[in-house]
């Protein structure tokens, strides 16, 4: 049996899994929550990486798996934690303010609670380092964007590659022959266009704010319009990060941040869940369409995710009317509910469409353990 200790490490909880990583069977799991506050379960990461020792009994892992959030242009696959990785990440922290400086904290505190265990980072990022110049290159004046490492970066890409591996797998080709555009839509969101396997296009930025409509995130938006807002309302900086990242998307249209809420308000016949809904409907085949041009054709089309996996709404709203592009999803197989990947296009679709629930924990604790060789 071997062994992996996940931990996803923000700034005030740590979420932890044990796993077994062939099988990808949980031993254990669980979450330190409000860690520094006043009647919370920890009073800093060290102290509750010591209190989850305390939870895994006698099973030792043989490797720590950290999410890192940004690895920047510097890492493209995960790596295994040295003083040199530590500073690295501790450098990026500029492009990730609100997590690299967590994981960080999260990598230390395992340093110290599992001495002799080796620390591996496993980068949200590094999985989008296959992009071409063309796809990452934001055209600004290209000196102000070397100096600040203003680029495309993408991110969910963990989640990418388990994905894209588990969809080969159902559609028993190989990955390295299919052309595959995956939407990951959970609480943030985002679209990947993805060849033989390496990343092509992702619709995240260089923040995870860019691209798809998500719970509270605008996603693509006139950069002007922030002048304007600027200008007219006499909006900061600090203002505009919060419209844009927690006052927008679905919850800014409707009222309503989980999809759950949105779609039974909208079917309730409220207007403005129902103008919602078709905003993130339409930002998700304008890169569907973007995605198959980027690929020249798709085999398959995949959803995962809190809202991928389980809303057959966003996903028939999303293919509705694409006959003509090969696209037909299957009604009664996109309305059944279930926890296995599984395919709900029609079987003489020439594109596959599949449900595949995501396992970022399975993928960081496989990535870990191959980074150690
Ligand atoms: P994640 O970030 O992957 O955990 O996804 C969380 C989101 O999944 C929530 O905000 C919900 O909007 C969405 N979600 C979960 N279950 C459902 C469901 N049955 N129908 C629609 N959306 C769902």
């Amino acid at each position: 049996m071997t062994l992996a200790f996940v931990v996803n490490s923000g700034s005030s909880s740590i979420k932890w899994e044990l796993l077994e990583a062939e099988s990808g069977e949980s031993v254990r799991r669980g979450i330190v929550e409000r860690i520094g506050e006043a009647g919370g379960d920890a009073a800093d990461h060290r102290q509750a990486m010591t209190s989850i020792i305390g939870m895994l009994g006698a099973e030792h892992p043989v490797v720590i798996g950290h999410r890192v959030v940004h690895g920047g242009d510097l890492f493209s696959a995960a790596t295994v934690v040295t003083p040199e990785v530590e500073a690295a990440i501790e450098k990026l922290s500029s492009l990730a303010p609100l997590h690299n400086p967590s994981n960080l904290a999260g990598i230390r505190a395992a340093q110290v609670a599992f001495p002799g265990i080796p620390n591996v980072a496993v980068f949200d990022t590094a999985f989008h380092q296959s992009l071409a110049p063309a796809a990452y290159t934001y055209a600004i004046d290209a000196q102000v964007a070397a100096d600040h490492s203003v680029r495309r970066y993408g991110f969910h890409g963990t989640s990418y590659q388990y994905v894209s591996r588990r969809a080969a797998e159902v559609l028993e080709r190989p990955l390295g022959d299919l052309r595959l555009i995956v939407f990951h839509l959970g609480n943030g969101a985002s679209a990947c266009a993805i060849a033989g396997g390496r990343s092509v296009d992702t619709s995240m930025g260089m923040t995870p704010l860019e691209g798809l409509v998500m719970g509270t995130r605008s996603g693509d938006l006139d950069p002007g319009a922030l002048f304007h807002l600027a200008r007219e309302a006499g909006l900061g900086t600090p203002e505009l990060d919060t419209l844009l990242n927690r006052r927008s998307g679905i919850l800014g249209l409707s009222g309503h941040g989980d999809m759950r809420d949105l779609v039974e308000s909208m079917k309730a016949g409220d207007a403005a869940s129902r103008l919602a809904f078709d905003v993130y409907v339409h930002r998700l085949r304008h890169y569907l369409g973007a995605y198959i041009a980027q690929l020249g054709g798709v085999d398959a089309v995949v959803f995962t995710a809190g809202v991928g996996e389980n809303s057959p709404d966003v996903r028939a709203g999303a293919l509705a009317g694409l006959g003509g592009l090969g696209i037909h999803l299957d009604a009664a197989r996109n309305a059944r509910r279930s926890p296995e990947p599984r395919r709900i296009s029609t079987d003489d679709s020439p594109v596959a469409v599949l449900v595949v629930p995501t396992n970022e924990e399975l993928e960081i604790a496989r990535q870990s353990l191959a980074a150690l060789g």
